[in-house]
């Protein structure tokens, strides 16, 4: 290989680690030298879980949060201590790589972190965005800041009216990503993408990298003519996808657990008996919630895995507990983390009952596991839209007037999903002929290993 050298930048949540590193690993596999950078507490938590290839340089930074933050409130702090000392480390990264005589030759960023690509333009190196959500989610928030704010902010206003863009299904309120809806916390994000696309407008060609594939959003990835989107996904270790043994999963944190109790467990039960659920590192579900949940999951009569977290992505102790464990654990398997990839790809799955992270969104689909979507916020929503009206693999609950799902809704949709009926069937086999279009795209001479290398062909060049 030639002298390329990418630096690739990322926010510390384990949804963006997760797909990064795959990437980084795919790169290094085309001998391309890798510098990953981000905060210093994601790297010691995935130093102690993750097998990291000596290709791959680890370059950590201190965020000002080094044992994390206390509190999700106090995430809108962290993001701006987090973005002054990422600008910084990427700066004296680009500028030690050049002294060194291995000058970084792209800069590559995740989703979030526009301000990245200012500091690589401002060194004159050239960057590009990896957007670590369906190109479907990219095309909503390019048409609300080009034309179509309007309509959306007026039609999501109804939680029953139309919302029509170019190129992509009909879409309702619930579909869209969070952030775009007023009553939002989060909604400060909504700036952080807009200035992704500011950036993007402001390059001749704007090229972005997305973690999807060509069959799965074809007319997503097409829909906005002056966005280059390149699928180059999906970003999963690459024994779940060539059905190899898995030693290597996803990065867990320091929460990972042995992984054989609950392998064993799941080696005793039926071929697609077990229905596995859990929920984003971000997604807290309330009591009343939980409760139901488990109410649900001890009614459909069928064995379970549900990750109930103790502790949040920085190791923080969280309330997520259910009054009748031991009930529970008759029927069931409760642990406070597994490695998913490796869950979602035994064979007595039969069920995922998920938040829908783009990730485990992703996961399902190569593992051919029918899902149960229940979405919370951030892009879920439009997640949720695709498995289910668009893909056919998923049924999303739905929440009364209070915003909970009922144990009996639960019921049903598991049901539904694994039971005999012709829809169960339906998203059963469309859930099989995703794992193979999956497996086709990255297998040597896919389209998202051509695409993968002819990025790094004109880095080199
Ligand atoms: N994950 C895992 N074990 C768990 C829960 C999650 O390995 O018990 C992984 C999962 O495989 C996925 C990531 O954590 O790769 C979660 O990413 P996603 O985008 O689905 O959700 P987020 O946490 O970003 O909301």
């Amino acid at each position: 290989m030639d002298n390329s050298h990418i630096l690739l930048v990322t926010v510390p949540g384990q949804g963006l680690i997760n797909p990064c590193l795959q990437f980084a690993k795919n790169l290094v596999a085309m001998g391309v030298k890798v510098t990953f950078t981000t905060s210093l507490s994601a790297i010691r938590r995935m130093n102690k879980t993750t097998t990291i290839p000596q290709a791959l340089t680890l370059a950590p930074f201190s965020d000002g949060y080094d044992n994390g933050f206390e509190d999700i409130h106090e995430i809108e702090s962290f993001s701006s201590a987090f973005r002054i000392h990422s600008c910084q480390a990427v700066a004296n990264l680009i500028n030690a790589s050049a002294d060194g005589g291995h000058a970084v030759s792209r800069v590559v960023y995740t989703t979030f972190m526009p301000w990245v690509a200012e500091v690589a333009h401002d060194h004159h190196i050239p960057s590009t965005l990896l957007w670590i959500q369906p190109a479907t989610v990219l095309d909503i928030y390019y048409y609300y800041f080009n034309g179509y704010g309007d309509v959306i902010t007026k039609n999501s206003c109804d939680p029953f009216c139309p919302i029509e863009l170019p190129g992509l299904p009909l879409l309702t309120r619930r579909d869209l990503p969070s952030f775009l809806l007023p009553t939002d916390y989060y909604n400060f994000w909504i700036i952080a993408c807009e200035k992704h696309l500011d950036m993007l407008d402001a390059q001749k060609n704007p090229q972005v990298l997305v973690n999807t594939f060509d069959a799965l959003e074809s007319d997503a990835l097409r829909a906005i003519k002056k966005l280059n989107m390149i699928p180059i996904g999906p970003l999963i270790p690459s024994a779940f996808l060539d059905g190899k043994d898995p030693s290597d999963t996803s990065f867990g944190g320091d929460m990972f657990q042995n992984s054989t109790e609950y392998v064993e467990w799941l080696n005793s039960k039926p071929e697609s008996s077990v229905v596995y659920a859990s929920f984003g590192s971000l997604s807290v579900l309330s009591k009343k919630q939980m409760e139901e949940m488990a109410h649900g999951l001890l009614e459909s009569q069928r064995p379970f895995l549900w990750v109930i977290r103790e502790t949040d992505q920085n190791g923080k102790n969280i309330e997520n507990e259910v009054s009748f464990m031991e009930e529970l654990e008759k029927q069931g398997m409760i642990v406070p983390w597994c490695s998913q990839v490796e869950v979602l790809s035994h064979p007595s799955l039969g069920c995922f009952v998920t938040h829908c992270g783009w990730n485990s969104t992703l996961e399902s689909l190569v593992s051919g596991v029918p899902v149960v979507a229940f979405p919370q916020w951030t892009d879920q929503g439009t997640n949720a839209k695709l498995i289910t009206d668009v893909w056919k693999t998923a049924v999303r609950v739905t929440v009364n007037e209070e915003g909970i799902v009922e144990r009996e809704e639960f019921k049903r949709c598991i049901e539904m999903v694994m039971g005999d009926g012709e829809e169960g069937k339906e998203m059963r086999g469309n859930a099989k002929k995703w794992k193979e279009l999956a497996k086709e795209a990255v297998k040597e001479g896919g389209s998202s290993d051509i695409n993968l290398k002819a990025f790094v062909g004109e880095i080199g060049n």
